[in-house]
């Protein structure tokens, strides 16, 4: 399954992908969300994605981040490998859509691209038992930039204004079970067309099923919460002008332009 969430008649609505002639065209909207069961859907005339006013494909109750995945990362910004995963929270007013644009806030000087890929949740998960398969409980994926204003992570112990400025979190532009992160999805970051970033998911240090039962051990993940799952090497600043594209394989591009605050 493939979706969007985008601008219908006024209303924002999870739109169903299915692809015609090469390219992604929203045939039917669905009547709940996608994670229900039995989902309902209902036709619409064709429009194609890139046609779409998109939003962020997610309404999360909250977006878990895990900090330091690759080692090349962690190398980057003088941290040792961590011995269990770093988690982080980022607040659902820091989404932002596909194309929105981001805002380096007043508070920061120093505002980092980190792309990532995103996990969407698809049913409620709490204490997982070890030999459970994390697999039933994802609905998707998608691609994330964890926006981070360096130089406040840096000063402060906690990330809560480093990671949870509006616009910190751009999503999309799809959600999609097609690929599979155990095998190796890559994930690549451009800033005017220039590539920054490129990394495998074959690299975490610490694989989905582990991070997703770290999580749930403390925290009940709802469905549409979504996890970002670390960034590999290559972070740097943006500033206002650049376009930053995130791409995942087997996703898509998510592509935001930069602003200062005014
Ligand atoms: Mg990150």
């Amino acid at each position: 399954m493939k979706y969007c969430r985008f601008e219908h008649q006024n209303t924002a609505r999870y739109g169903l992908l299915e692809g015609v002639q090469g390219r992604d065209v929203i045939l039917a909207v669905f009547l709940d969300s996608p994670w229900r069961d039995g989902v309902r859907t209902q036709e619409v005339s064709p429009l194609a994605l890139e046609e779409a006013a998109l939003l962020a494909p997610v309404e999360p109750s909250k977006i878990v981040c895990v900090g330091r995945n690759y080692r090349e990362h962690a190398a980057e910004l003088g941290h040792d490998v961590p011995k269990e995963p770093l988690i982080f929270l980022k607040p659902p007013s820091a989404l932002l859509s596909p194309g929105g644009t981001i805002i380096r806030p007043r508070i920061s000087s120093r505002v980092d691209h980190e792309g990532e890929l995103g996990v969407v949740i698809g049913k409620r998960c709490r204490n997982l038992r070890p030999d459970e398969d994390v697999h039933s409980y994802i609905l998707g994926y998608t691609c994330v930039n964890d926006v981070t204003a360096r130089d406040l992570q840096n000063q402060e112990k906690q990330w809560a204004r480093a990671k949870g400025c509006d616009t910190f979190c751009p999503v999309g532009p799809v959600v999609t079970d097609v690929l599979d992160p155990w095998q190796g999805t890559t994930i690549e970051t451009r800033v005017n067309g220039e590539l920054r970033q490129s990394g495998n998911t074959g690299d975490f240090i610490f694989p989905l099923d582990i991070i997703i039962r770290y999580v749930a051990d403390a925290m009940t993940l709802l469905p549409g919460d979504l996890i970002a799952t670390g960034t590999p090497k290559g972070v740097g600043p943006l500033h206002a002008g650049d376009v930053v594209e995130v791409t995942v394989g087997g996703v898509g591009t998510l592509r935001n332009r930069v602003e200062d605050y005014s």
